[in-house]
C-alpha cells in the first residue's frame, strides 16, 4: 500500500532534502549502502569476497539533470575500474551502471551522451579484467538502454542487461537476448510503471518471472538470477537442473545487506552468488526503491526514527 507513495517521494526533490539531511536516516541507510567514499567500497569488496561471493558495483547516481555531473559519474566509474585493476579484483567484480546517470535523459541527444560517456567505462572494465551490466530504469528509458546495450556489445559481447519481468514486453526481450554470449539479469522491476506497461498484481509479475527464466535458462546465453524470492531461486534451481545447466552456466544475484545468510547458503552449495554493492552519496532513490519493496525495511526505517 505504501509502494506506489515512497516510489512517488523516491523521484521528489523536496523528500529527497527532508530524508537526505536527517541524521537518523544514516544508520538505515548503511544497511543497505556500503559506505560513500571509493575505499569503504573497496573494503566491503574485499570482506564479501573473501566469503566466496563475487560482487557487482554500483556508484550510486542517477537521473543526472547536467552533463558536468554526467562526465562525473563516469570519472567515478573509471576511478572504480582502475582501483579493481590495482587490486586484481576483475575476475571477482563487475560494475553495473545507470545510464541516466551517465545523461541518458538529457534534453538534445541525452542517448549519445549516455554512449559516449559509457563507452570509455566498458573499455577501463575490459582492461580491469571485467565488465559492465546496464541496470535498467522505468520503462521510458527501455528502448534507448538496449539500444545503447547492442552497440556496446559489438567491441564488448560481454556487456550485460537487466530485464524486467513486470513490463509486458519482457518476454519478447528474453527471446530477443536469450542467444550465445548475452548476460541478462532478470529482476521483477522496482519503479512506479503504469497498468499499460506493466503487470500490477505481485502473482502476475511473479508468473511472468518464471516465464522469463524458462527462457533465458533454455537459451544459450548467461542467465543471473536477480531476486531474493526463495520461490524464485528455488524455481531457477529447479530449471537449471531439468535443463541440464552446470552451475557455473548461470549465477543467482542478490542486494547488498538482504538475505545475507542465504547469499552465503547458495554460494556453499557451489553457485556463483553475486551482491549488488552500491556506494556514494547520492543513494536517495535507491533507499527509496528498497524501503517501497518491502514493509519490514519501511517499519525498520519508521522505528529507528521513533528511537531518536
Ligand atoms: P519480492 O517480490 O520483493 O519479495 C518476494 C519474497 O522475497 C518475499 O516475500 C520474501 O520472502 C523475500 N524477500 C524479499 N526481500 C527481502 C528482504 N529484504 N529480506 C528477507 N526476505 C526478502 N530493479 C530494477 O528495476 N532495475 C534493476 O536494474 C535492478 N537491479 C537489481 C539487481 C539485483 C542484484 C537485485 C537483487 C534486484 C535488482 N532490482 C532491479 C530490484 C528488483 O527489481 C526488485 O525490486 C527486488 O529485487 C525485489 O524483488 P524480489 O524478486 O527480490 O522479491
Amino acid at each position: 500500500m505504501f509502494g506506489p507513495v515512497l516510489l512517488a517521494a523516491a523521484r521528489s526533490d523536496g523528500i529527497r532534502r527532508l530524508v537526505s539531511t536527517a541524521r537518523v536516516t544514516r544508520p538505515v541507510v548503511d544497511r543497505f549502502v556500503a559506505g560513500e567514499g571509493l575505499e569503504t567500497c573497496l573494503e566491503t569488496v574485499r570482506s564479501l569476497t573473501a566469503r566466496g561471493l563475487d560482487v557487482t558495483l554500483d556508484h550510486l547516481g542517477e537521473d543526472t539533470t547536467d552533463r558536468l555531473e554526467a562526465k562525473r559519474n563516469r570519472d567515478a566509474y573509471l576511478a572504480l575500474a582502475h582501483a579493481l585493476a590495482a587490486e586484481g579484483l576483475g575476475a571477482r567484480a563487475e560494475m553495473s551502471v545507470k545510464l541516466t546517470a551517465f545523461g541518458q535523459a538529457l534534453p538534445g541527444g541525452g542517448h549519445d551522451i549516455a554512449i559516449a560517456n559509457v563507452r570509455p567505462v566498458v573499455e577501463a572494465a575490459a582492461e580491469a579484467g571485467t565488465t559492465v551490466t546496464l541496470d535498467m530504469e522505468d520503462h521510458t528509458t527501455v528502448d534507448s538502454t538496449l539500444a545503447v546495450l547492442d552497440e556496446l556489445r559489438a567491441g564488448f559481447p560481454q556487456t550485460g542487461a537487466v530485464l524486467q519481468s513486470y513490463l509486458f514486453r519482457t518476454e519478447d526481450d528474453c527471446k530477443a537476448l536469450a542467444g550465445q554470449g548475452s548476460r541478462v539479469r532478470l529482476v521483477k522491476g522496482a519503479y512506479n510503471e503504469p497498468a499499460s506497461v506493466a503487470y500490477q498484481r505481485k502473482a502476475d509479475v511473479d508468473r511472468a518471472y518464471v516465464r522469463c527464466l524458462k527462457i533465458l535458462l533454455s537459451g544459450s546465453g548467461y542467465p543471473m538470477v536477480g531476486t531474493h524470492d526463495p520461490r524464485m531461486v528455488a524455481v531457477a534451481q529447479e530449471l537449471a537442473r531439468r535443463l541440464g545447466r552446470k552451475h557455473d552456466e548461470f549465477e543467482f544475484q542478490m542486494l547488498y545487506g538482504i538475505r545475507e545468510s542465504e547469499q552465503l547458503r547458495l554460494a556453499s552449495e557451489g553457485h556463483r552468488m553475486r551482491v549488488y554493492v552500491p556506494y556514494g552519496t547520492d543513494w536517495y532513490g535507491y533507499f527509496m526503491r528498497r524501503l517501497a519493496e518491502r514493509p519490514a525495511n519501511l517499519g525498520f526505517f519508521l522505528r529507528s526514527l521513533a528511537t531518536r
